[in-house]
């Protein structure tokens, strides 16, 4: 079965980890891909490049709605109407409630949770002129069950709420808007956490970290054509770590005594 993707999307995000992996992968399967980011995200558009693809870079603090502005306008200038949107740019603090500063607060909110609501409210009417469109926004497990972080936990809960909202607002546009929720991905989020990533590993069934191209294939499935009646859903991408982690890890401890 073929599939197609948008002409153009905008990936949040996208000069390192998952989102950069995004944006190849796109560009790969045909689309022009805007790679948003506050880093200079010049690397992965040469990649892209190089290996025959189509690319752009933008310099996008997604905190700034103005900045938003800018970029839309410049994407669907010299490249057309956006078909498809991945809000993945997002910080993480871990950090236990008593110990989180009101800045660490403030700005994961703005990052994680502000950032998605200005770039949904930018990209909209460009995918309703393009006659639809799929809005991709990377949560994360800590946006489905509680976590012990609260700054990271409340921003990504916000962002399974939101993602929600826009659906139903957008959906007489043929806008589709979907949440993805990775569990742990080896990615630059995650670095000196060492303990916390071997401890986590033994709640996991599948009993492993996701690949970063495990996460890109849900983002693509929801930008495709092979998504279409998909809109207000949660894709959780954690290797059985919310659905079954709890007894997974009382019967290893348990030493199978059942
Ligand atoms: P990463 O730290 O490797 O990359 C994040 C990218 O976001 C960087 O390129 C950074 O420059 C960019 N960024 C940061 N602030 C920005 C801003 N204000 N404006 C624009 N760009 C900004 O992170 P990652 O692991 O690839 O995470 C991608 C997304 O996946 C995040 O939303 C993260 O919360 C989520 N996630 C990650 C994991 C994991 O285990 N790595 C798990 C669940 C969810």
């Amino acid at each position: 079965m073929s599939e197609s993707y948008p002409d153009v999307v905008l990936v949040t995000g996208a000069a390192a980890g998952m989102g950069a992996n995004h944006a190849r992968a796109l560009a790969a399967a045909g689309s022009h891909v805007a790679v948003a980011d506050v880093a200079d995200a010049s690397d992965v558009v040469g990649a892209i490049a190089a290996a025959g693809g189509s690319a752009s870079a933008h310099e996008l603090d997604v905190t700034d709605a103005a900045a938003w502005a800018r970029v839309v306008d410049e994407v669907r200038g010299e490249h057309g109407e956006i078909g498809g949107l991945v809000n993945n740019a997002g910080i993480s603090r871990r950090l236990a409630f008593l110990d989180t500063p009101d800045d660490v607060w403030e700005l994961t909110m703005r990052i994680n949770l502000f950032g998605p609501f200005y770039g949904m409210k930018a990209v909209a009417p460009s995918m309703r002129a393009n006659g639809g469109g799929s809005i991709v926004n990377i949560s994360s497990i800590s946006g489905q069950i509680g976590y012990f972080s609260p700054a990271y936990s409340s921003s990504k809960w916000g962002l399974t709420g939101l993602s929600k909202a826009a659906a139903g607002n957008f959906a007489e546009w043929g806008v589709r808007v979907n949440s993805v929720h990775p569990g742990l991905v080896g990615t630059a989020l995650l670095e000196g956490s060492d303990g916390f990533v071997r401890s986590a590993v033994d709640s996991i069934p599948l009993g492993r970290m996701a690949t970063v191209d495990e996460v890109t294939d849900a983002v693509l499935f929801l930008l495709s054509d092979r998504s279409t009646y998909m809109t207000g859903s949660e894709v959780t991408v954690d290797g059985g770590l919310v659905s079954n982690g709890l007894y997974h890890r009382i019967v290893q401890e348990s030493g199978g005594s059942l």
